[in-house]
């Protein structure tokens, strides 16, 4: 999860969508097409608040045509490949390498190929949990959107550990104290986007933790929290401050318990001898 900026200004998200309408097919349809562009980008791509377009079935169809025709092409493919990604900008996951539809393509085709409704995504995220949901039941529950929710660039999860640290559950959380409509968003967000892939993930960099712990414990000399300070200054740098990770070890930090069981295991890891 974070912020990003968004891969096309308006002025040439227009121009692209212009030189489509050059279609015949398509000429009629200009006014409400550039119309929807219009609105997205005016209340940020908000499902709530977007007017659903009228397109007859065959022009969804082509709509529709368009995005898997240009999928692999450069623009897309640009986006799919975003460079500097830290972490999927959905989910958090360390993969990248896929593109989402903010907006799902089936229910917005008008919405296909609009850059600001395409982000950079891991395969999950393409494939997995969200399908087609864009929206809850809820008025204000839905996805954060990477490129217009700016809330991103500051913590916003963390992952709860509860039970005996022997054998914890996890749980993804909404940190504390963010304002009551963000965290109805971030809740959502959370319950919809996190698959199975993230708990089994989960699992194994909690139970490699002492592990990644245990050679500033055991040679450096610092005491766990002092170790999870610098473990997670070092994943912040790397993986991003919402990535799967800094959300675990934020989990780790609230949770005195499940510290002082990371770091006594740190203490008796025996450290592997590896050199460059
Ligand atoms: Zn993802």
């Amino acid at each position: 999860m974070g912020p990003l900026k968004r891969p096309m200004s308006n002025a040439d998200e227009d121009k692209k969508l212009a030189s489509i309408l050059t279609k015949p097919d398509f000429v009629p349809h200009t006014v409400p097409w550039t119309q929807a562009y219009a609105d997205y980008r005016n209340v940020c791509g908000d499902p709530w608040q977007i007017s659903p377009a009228v397109f007859q079935p065959p022009i969804r169809k082509a709509q529709l045509k368009l995005y898997i025709s240009r999928q692999g092409g450069g623009p897309l493919k640009r986006i799919r490949y975003t460079p500097g990604l830290l972490c999927c900008p959905m989910c958090g996951s360390p993969s990248r390498g896929s593109l989402d539809h903010y907006l799902p393509r089936e229910d917005f085709p008008e919405f296909a190929v609009l850059p600001a409704n395409l982000l950079p995504a891991c395969s999950l995220c393409n494939s997995g949990a969200k399908g087609r949901t864009f929206k809850g039941a809820i008025s204000g529950e839905r996805f954060l959107h990477p490129y217009f929710d700016t809330c991103a660039k500051d913590k916003i999860w963390r992952i709860r550990i509860d039970g005996h640290p022997a054998a914890p559950l996890f749980a993804a959380v909404p940190e504390p104290g963010l304002a009551k409509s963000l965290r109805l968003m971030i809740v959502f967000h959370l319950d919809n986007i996190l698959g199975t892939a993230f708990e089994t993930a989960i699992a194994t960099i909690w139970s490699n933790l002492p592990e990644a712990l245990a050679d500033d414990i055991q040679n450096v000399g610092l005491n766990g929290k002092q170790a999870l300070d610098r473990h997670y200054r070092d994943t912040v740098v790397t993986q991003g401050l919402n990535s799967w990770r800094a959300a675990l070890l934020r989990g780790v930090n609230a949770n005195d318990a499940a510290l002082d069981h990371v770091a006594a295991a740190a203490a008796k890891v025996t450290l592997p001898d590896i050199k460059f």
